[in-house]
C-alpha cells in the first residue's frame, strides 16, 4: 500500500509540475507581401517590383527556422512558435511616410490581408514588406515596426522591412526585436517587471541604459544585440533597484495573447 501511495504521489507531482512547466505555444503567421507598387513622386522614380523566389525563401527560412528556433532555445523550450506562411500578391503601396522620402506601412495598408484573418486566429502576425528600389536601396523608414496593442484585437502585428535583410547577420534580430514589442505590451498588464529607461521609451529599446553594448560575436541573425535580447527574453537583466527584470518564466506563466492565464 505504501508503495502504491508513493507511486501515486510521484505521478501526481509530475502531472502538476508538468502542467506548470509545459511550453506555451504562440500561433504565428508570416504574410509576405510579394508585390510593391509605389508611384513616382518628385525625383523618386517609384517602385514596381515582385519579390524573387530566392528572396521569398530567405525570408521564409529566417522566420520559420532561425527566429522560431531562437525563441525555443532562449526560453529552454518553454515558448514555442507554431509557424505558417502566406504569400500575398496584393500590390502594396505604403501610405505612411517619414522624412527623406521614406515610407512606412500603416494598419490600413494591411486591410486586404487582415480581412482574410479572424481576430482570434493568431497570437502574432508578421508582414514582410519589400521597400527596395531598383538599386536595392531601401526606401523604408525603419528595419521593423510594431503596431500598438489592440490594433487588431488580441493579435500582435509587426512589420519586417527589407531594410538590412540582405545582411544575414541582421535578419533574425528584426523578428525577435519586433516580437519583443508585442510581448512587453501584453505582459506588462500582469506586473511583469520590465526594463525601464523613460516614460515614452519601449522596454526593448533600453539596452544602452543597462550598459549593454553591440556584440560583434553574436550568432548569425543577431548581429548587434544578442546578449541584450537573450537576457531580455530570459528575464535576466540586472536592474540596480529592482533585481532582475525582463520576460522569462514569470511572464510565460501568464500564457499567450489568445489564451491569457
Ligand atoms: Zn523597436
Amino acid at each position: 500500500m505504501k508503495y502504491l501511495v508513493c507511486l501515486l504521489l510521484i505521478a501526481y507531482s509530475s502531472f502538476v509540475l508538468g502542467a506548470e512547466t509545459g511550453p506555451i505555444v504562440f500561433k504565428t503567421l508570416l504574410v509576405i507581401r510579394s508585390q510593391t507598387t509605389i508611384p513616382p513622386y518628385g525625383s523618386f522614380p517609384g517602385i514596381n517590383k515582385t519579390m524573387s523566389p530566392e528572396d521569398i525563401s530567405r525570408v521564409s527560412e529566417t522566420y520559420h527556422h532561425l527566429a522560431a528556433q531562437w525563441v525555443s532555445s532562449v526560453t529552454s523550450e518553454k515558448v514555442l512558435w507554431q509557424t505558417e506562411i502566406r504569400i500575398s500578391k496584393v500590390p502594396l503601396s505604403p501610405s505612411g511616410t517619414c522624412q527623406a522620402d521614406g515610407y512606412r506601412v500603416l494598419p490600413k495598408d494591411l486591410d486586404p490581408d487582415l480581412s482574410h484573418i479572424s481576430q482570434k486566429q493568431y497570437d502574432s502576425v508578421f508582414f514582410y514588406v519589400d521597400l527596395r528600389d531598383a538599386q536595392n536601396t531601401s526606401v523604408g523608414c525603419f528595419a521593423g515596426d510594431t503596431f500598438p496593442k489592440n490594433t487588431f484585437g488580441p493579435t500582435g502585428i509587426s512589420i519586417i522591412y527589407s531594410d538590412r535583410f540582405d545582411e544575414q547577420y541582421w535578419r533574425t534580430q528584426t523578428f525577435i526585436h519586433e516580437w519583443g514589442h508585442q510581448l512587453t505590451a501584453f505582459y506588462t498588464q500582469f506586473g511583469v517587471p520590465l526594463p525601464y529607461c523613460g516614460k515614452n521609451i519601449p522596454p526593448i529599446h533600453c539596452a544602452p541604459y543597462y550598459n549593454y553594448q553591440p556584440d560583434p560575436n553574436s550568432p548569425p541573425g543577431l548581429k548587434q544585440w544578442s546578449q541584450w535580447l537573450t537576457d531580455f527574453y530570459k528575464g535576466q537583466i540586472s536592474d540596480p533597484r529592482r533585481g532582475y527584470v525582463g520576460l522569462g518564466p514569470r511572464a510565460w506563466i501568464h500564457g499567450t495573447f489568445l489564451a491569457p492565464q
